[in-house]
């Protein structure tokens, strides 16, 4: 009999979101008449924008003429695409990209979950703690993450993120090959600002590291001077690769396009010692396993970028806003201690004194009929947090508030 690969064994078993729905359906089986509202989603919930809907429609249709069908696209993406975003997303702030520094794909998940193909299996691998689970599991299905045990991983080096250092990580205190930062950070909702972005990429550029930067929600910056891109940061297209999505950006989460930015000077060494390209790597690679996206959702994607496109979805992030902000003041009132929520569509909250993350899970569930995520399940310095999204709509998202409001703390 042929083996498999082990690293996907020592996976720990029950997966977050797994859990939190088993829980909800138990709840839910228990107390038929409990109407639970979700705040645990990581999920967009208003449709697509006029804009993106109209530029879809166009490119069906020109799918289905001779004149205009179109087969197989570039590998990288549609020159209109990834000129939309050089300009929009980077000359606009004054970066510079190169054309083929850019690459389209189908998410931000496969490519922040793929990256670590181009390490060697000996990578040592730093996470900021919580942490969005895929950095993690990836490295893990490689076999870079060691073994599982408790809470953490033996092989990752864990930088934690607390109230108690206002949510901005340290450097690593020993030498990593990679550090995967997410700004604005699922889960705590937390930015870093360019000063304190600078102090990794400097501790980067001195310790030969390369930073994995997961921009997804970028678009919900709203405080002045805080980085969109990592490259906002001086010496960073020597370091850096960032991951950006149109998932929250542009609510297609169902329709599926992101981009990843690998700029030439990003380097890492051979076996020989000899300095190589990851821009040339991941264009192997993509070219090897990747079909691209396909082209209706391309056109969708860089209508995004014209002006009725960015007025519609800055409406529309706007509306998520106003949830983040309502759940932020009617949980101070209350008296929890809350954090994010300001420049990202995540509110974490410190949970009761003496109770873990779970505990609360089920306390609200039962005091309020409310489902959030219990921050332990984002990495061991998550626990006694705990995350709500600003996600759902703004008639259950003021429902939940009351709620809250109204239940004896
Ligand atoms: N990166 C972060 C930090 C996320 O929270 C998410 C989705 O929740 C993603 C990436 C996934 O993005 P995509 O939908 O483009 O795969």
């Amino acid at each position: 009999m042929f083996h498999i690969n082990d690293n996907f064994e020592k996976l720990p078993g029950s997966y977050l979101f797994a859990e939190v729905a088993r829980r909800v359906k138990a709840y839910q089986a228990a107390h038929p008449e409990a109407d639970i509202i979700r705040l645990g989603i990581g999920d967009v919930t208003q449709p697509l924008v006029p804009a993106v809907v109209t530029a879809m429609h166009q490119a069906v249709e020109e799918m289905g003429h001779q004149e205009t069908f179109r087969g197989y696209g570039p590998d990288f993406g549609y020159d209109f695409l990834v000129n939309a975003i050089r300009e929009g997303d980077y000359a606009a702030r004054g970066v510079e990209v190169a054309y083929d520094e850019v690459f389209i794909s189908d998410g931000a998940k496969c490519d922040v979950g793929n990256i670590q193909e181009l390490f060697s299996p000996d990578a040592v691998i730093a996470v900021t703690d919580p942490v969005y689970p895929v950095y993690v599991d990836s490295n893990a299905m490689a076999g870079r993450a060691g073994d599982y045990g408790s809470d953490r991983w033996s092989r990752l080096c864990y930088l934690p993120c607390n109230a108690e250092n206002g949510f901005v990580p340290a450097v690593p205190d020993r030498e990593v090959d990679v550090i995967y930062l997410c700004y604005p950070n699922n889960p705590t909702g937390t930015v870093l600002t360019r000063e304190q972005l600078k102090v990794f990429v400097d501790w980067a550029r001195e310790h030969h590291a390369i930073i994995i930067y997961d921009a997804a929600y970028r678009a919900y910056i709203t405080t002045p001077g805080i980085p969109l891109s990592i490259y906002e940061v001086e010496g960073a297209r020597e370091v850096a690769i960032e991951c950006n999505s149109f998932s929250k950006t542009a609510g297609f989460t169902g329709t599926r396009c992101a981009y990843t930015v690998i700029p030439h000077e990003v380097c890492g060494l051979n076996s020989q010692g000899g300095k190589v390209s990851l821009n040339a790597l991941w264009k192997r690679r993509m070219a090897t396993k990747f079909n691209g996206v396909s082209y209706p959702v391309q056109r969708g994607a860089a209508a995004v970028y014209t002006p009725e496109g960015q007025a519609q979805i800055k409406a529309v992030i706007a509306s998520y806003m106003e949830n983040a902000r309502i759940i932020r003041d009617s949980l101070s009132v209350q008296g929890f201690t809350v954090f994010g929520g300001v420049d990202a569509p995540y509110i974490w909250l410190k949970v009761p004194q003496g109770m873990t993350s779970w505990d609360f899970f089920d306390l609200l569930l039962d005091k309020c009929h409310i489902v959030g995520t219990p921050g332990s399940g984002f990495g061991p310095s998550g626990e006694g947090y705990f995350r709500l999204t600003a996600f759902n709509t703004l008639e259950l998202t003021r429902k939940a508030m009351a709620r809250i409001s109204q239940a004896q703390w």
